[in-house]
């Protein structure tokens, strides 16, 4: 038909999310940032909101060690119905008052379809957390919203399932995710979750997706924060997702991978010599775009 100009034959079961639909990586804007770009981000703050005092403070130290948005949960997904389930509205009006007091972008998770155009209106990123990767009616409800979504691997799936999950929302017309490694269930349990950092490289051939590492909940320990963040950024992760906590024994949820404002600071440091020695960055490093 003299209308069609080419046809490409897609063979992999994601069609939209493959780098065979899309050679180029797709860059995801927000707040003046680019993501999916030569910048590897620090996407930092506490596992939840857990009072306006608790967060103001964390977001300040994450915004002056170096952090380029700012992260807390105001609808916890908890193994246990008898733990802090998070501040709910109250949490996403804090985190607004956060994002005013500091300018970082805020991540923060939305649990339930029927809360996504709450959510939306003070998020600048919508997480789809772990437990809710193949929610497929959620994944649907975030493809309407015009916001980037930041889509976590649930801890039983394979790459391919996430993927597919991602498809889900582009092909619900929204292009903007952010693929985030965030560990799997294996035998092995001296750490909470098995951190499959081969998956970045993967992902990264197989998809023209963002991809960005959690090693907070990857590790579930604080000490391997650290080790494991300079491995995702060496892998080619685009940007990292750190807890932090000015006070972790007192903290509501996961404090024990939560990273002190100074620990985190030292990692900023630490990453950015990692993020140049692979050719990237991270953002006021001091080389462009
Ligand atoms: C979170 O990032 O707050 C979280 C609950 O993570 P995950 O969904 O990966 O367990
Ligand atoms: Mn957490």
């Amino acid at each position: 038909m003299s209308v069609i100009e080419k046809v490409i034959s897609i063979q992999s079961p994601f069609k939209l999310v493959s780098r065979e639909y899309k050679q180029d990586n797709t860059l995801i804007k927000v707040g003046g940032h680019v993501i999916g770009g030569q910048d590897v981000h620090l996407i930092a703050g506490s596992c939840a909101v857990e009072s306006r005092a608790q967060f103001l403070e964390v977001a300040a130290a994450v915004k002056e060690a170096g952090a380029t948005f700012l992260r807390g949960g105001a609808y916890k997904p908890r193994t246990s119905p008898y733990s802090f389930q998070g501040l709910a509205e109250k949490g996403l009006e804090i985190l607004a008052e956060a994002r005013a007091a500091t300018g970082l972008p805020i991540v923060t998770e939305v649990m339930d379809t029927r809360l996504v155009p709450l959510v939306a209106r003070y998020a600048d990123i919508l997480q789809v957390g772990a437990r809710n990767m193949q929610n497929f009616s959620i994944l649907q409800e975030v493809a309407r919203v015009g916001k980037p979504v930041l889509l976590k691997r649930g801890p039983g799936a394979t790459i391919k399932e996430l993927l597919m999950a991602a498809e889900y929302i582009l092909v619900g017309g929204n292009n903007q995710v952010i693929l985030c490694e965030r560990g799997i269930r294996t035998f092995e349990n001296f750490t909470r979750y098995t951190l499959d950092l081969s998956s970045v490289p993967l992902i990264k051939q197989l998809s023209h997706l963002p991809v960005i590492v959690d090693p907070s909940h990857g590790t579930g320990k604080w000490p391997l924060v650290l080790p494991m963040s300079r491995a995702a950024v060496a892998a080619g992760a685009d940007g990292l997702l750190i807890e932090v906590h000015s006070s972790p024994c007192d903290a509501l949820s996961d404090g024990q991978q939560s990273l002190l404002p100074d620990k985190f600071r030292n990692l900023v440091d630490e990453v950015g010599m990692v993020a140049r020695a692979v050719g990237r960055c991270i953002p006021g490093c001091g080389v462009s775009q």
